[in-house]
């Protein structure tokens, strides 16, 4: 399955921003605008996830709110694929189902509607977001499309903060691929 090399890794590395203290002091908050805005760098990403994926058996593709939209509605286009946006709570109109998850302080939650997967038993869905960080985003995210009668077969990510762990529990749920890891 490919991946990218050293130079095409550090090629879009480079196309993304790095804004210290952003939201608070200590966080390197990892700014895509700059790839978006990119339009080399942008279609490079997509050619490989479009390679990387065009032959995966994928009946449906999930991005999670809000950069998850950008990425994975992309690619669904590019491979002609139905698109699965994963909402905050009462953003969806029609019937919804729900996964809570933990936050630092409280709880919050990821929903889609009821008939976002159709009927068919075990459809195949690859679940995208921007970044992984401490991963309960994207573990909810699993759980939720694990509820349905649908199953994640993998969740990518354009950026693995390694070091918050989040992936490393992810993998116990899910198969994961991310094209930088930082
Ligand atoms: P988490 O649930 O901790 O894995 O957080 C993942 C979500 O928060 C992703 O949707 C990211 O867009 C966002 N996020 C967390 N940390 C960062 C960061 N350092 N830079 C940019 N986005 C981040």
């Amino acid at each position: 399955m490919k991946e990218l090399d050293k130079k095409e890794k550090e090629y879009l590395l480079n196309s993304i921003r790095a804004i210290k203290d952003f939201p608070k002091p200590g966080i390197v908050f990892r700014d895509i605008t700059t790839l978006l805005n990119d339009k080399e760098a942008f279609n490079f990403l997509m050619d490989h996830l479009t390679a990387r994926y065009e032959n995966f058996g994928i009946d449906f593709i999930a991005g999670i709110e809000s950069r998850g939209f950008i990425f994975g509605a992309a690619l669904a286009a590019r491979l002609r694929l139905p698109f699965v946006p994963i909402r905050k709570p009462k953003k969806l109109p029609y019937i919804t189902i729900s996964q809570k998850y933990s936050l630092e302080y409280g709880v919050d939650e990821v929903q889609i509607h009821i008939d976002a997967f159709g009927e068919k038993e075990d459809a195949r869905v690859l679940l995208i977001d921007d970044l992984i960080a401490t991963g309960g985003t994207a573990k909810a995210s699993v759980e939720l499309i694990d509820q349905t009668k649908a199953k994640c077969v993998e969740a990518c990510f354009l950026i693995d903060l390694k070091e918050l762990g989040g992936s490393g529990t992810l993998k116990k749920l899910t198969k994961i691929y991310s094209v930088l890891e930082i």
